[in-house]
């Protein structure tokens, strides 16, 4: 028996043996509070902390005091967006967003529209990509925030920031960034992409899950934040909270590896992808999804048709895949990114999301490739609907 193949790289990624190597001393040795200013062990902790804040920081551009460790992106995000609405609430109430966001900004931004937000959901061209016009439209005086994501968790997709950046700026909005999947794949600065708060997390980038990290504007503008977790004061009041040392100096360590090996790491991933896609994309009716020009090199959504993804994966229990977003797999309802895209619930229950990472090898890959290959030619072959698209006349997939 071979073992499992992990191609789930979006939903979390495997520790990284040098992440756990420097990780290991803070559980015992260096178990102090980093709070503890007085004494030697809670010193030792709160340099451990700051050394990985300021990894942190320099991968994104930031100072290290932008940087607020919370518990996942999720809860960054929680704090980025209820924090600014909270702080904001004189200005406007107005938030700006898109249709293919992840739960975690979706989920409260529908929470914050319950406390009297004004929510505008923006949706996106087949690509995955927001129309900057509209974008642009959908600023009005009450607006104080837009929320874009850096990469999609689904189809990979980039934003281009940038652009994103000047609008806003332009606006005089702040915008968030939920970078969970961009953090640590692809360069991502602060400064130049105007971008005011940026959502975190470890377990994306090959460190340890439920530590992550807010990145706060400090200057030009300051934003105001509502703290929304209340106690010690810690995170310079923004979240109080006895820090996780063990999980930030991990996250430190991974975010230091990334930017060591981001550039090759992209072109190896990006590689073994491509290999992949080119033996799946010659399967008939089978599509690629994303921006092509603009993915991430390790993400690949591809929509077999005909092939239901629950019955898909059933088949190929040995390689670890999605359907949609496994934040959201207790719902059974198709991806609401892949609808996103212009896709019917159908063709979006056909889309299985393939994500590749740091551990990946070729020997994974062709087997993946021959095991999805086989499956998809015996479901193929046992379907009614299937025979009768092919005899031509029906045409209900692509
Ligand atoms: C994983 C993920 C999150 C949630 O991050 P956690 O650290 O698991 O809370 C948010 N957004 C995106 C795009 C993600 O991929």
């Amino acid at each position: 028996m071979e073992p499992p193949i992990y191609l789930d790289c979006h939903a979390t990624t495997p520790l990284d043996p040098r992440v756990l190597d420097a990780m290991l001393p803070y559980f015992q040795e260096h178990f102090g509070n980093a709070a503890s200013h007085s004494h030697v062990f809670g010193l030792q902790a709160k340099a451990a902390v700051d050394r990985a804040r300021g990894l942190v920081a320099k991968l994104i551009g930031a100072d290290p005091s932008e940087i607020v460790f919370t518990s996942g992106a999720t809860e960054a995000l929680n704090l980025g967006l209820k924090g600014v609405f909270e702080a904001a609430r004189r200005k406007g109430d107005h938030i700006v967003t898109v249709a293919t966001e992840h739960k975690a900004v979706l989920d409260t931004c529908l929470e914050l529209e319950g406390r009297g937000a004004r929510i505008t959901r923006l949706g996106v061209d087949a690509l995955g990509h927001v129309d900057l016009e509209a974008l642009a439209d959908a600023i009005d005086d009450d607006t104080i925030l837009v929320a874009v994501m850096a990469a999609n968790n689904e189809i990979g997709t980039l934003a281009p920031l940038a652009d994103i950046g000047q609008i806003t700026r332009r606006a005089g909005v702040l915008l968030l960034t939920d970078a969970a999947q961009a953090f640590g794949k692809i360069p991502l600065n602060v400064e130049a992409l105007g971008i005011d708060l940026l959502a975190i997390s470890s377990h994306k980038i090959y460190g340890p899950k439920g530590v992550g990290a807010l990145y706060v504007r400090g200057h030009d503008p300051k934003v105001r934040l509502s703290a929304q977790m209340h106690g010690g004061g810690h995170e310079r009041g923004m979240r109080s909270g006895t820090l996780d040392v063990p999980g930030i100096v991990g996250l430190g360590e991974a975010a230091r590896i990334a930017a060591e090996e981001m550039a090759s790491d992209t072109e190896r991933i990006g590689s073994l992808r491509d290999r992949l896609e080119s033996r799946l994309l010659a399967l008939p009716r089978t599509q690629r999804r994303g921006d092509l020009a603009a993915r991430l090199a390790g993400n690949s959504s591809v929509t077999f048709s005909y092939v239901p993804s629950s019955t898909l994966m059933m088949q190929v229990r040995d390689v670890a895949v999605s359907s949609g977003s496994a934040c959201t797999s207790a719902d059974p309802s198709p991806s609401h990114v892949i609808q996103a895209l212009g896709a019917s619930k159908e063709e979006a229950d056909w889309t299985i999301r393939f994500g590749l990472g740091r551990f990946t090898t070729e020997a994974e890959i062709d087997r993946a490739g021959e095991l999805f290959e086989a499956a998809i030619g015996a479901i193929r072959g046992a379907s009614p609907r299937w025979e009768v698209a092919n005899r031509g006349g029906v045409d209900a997939g692509s």
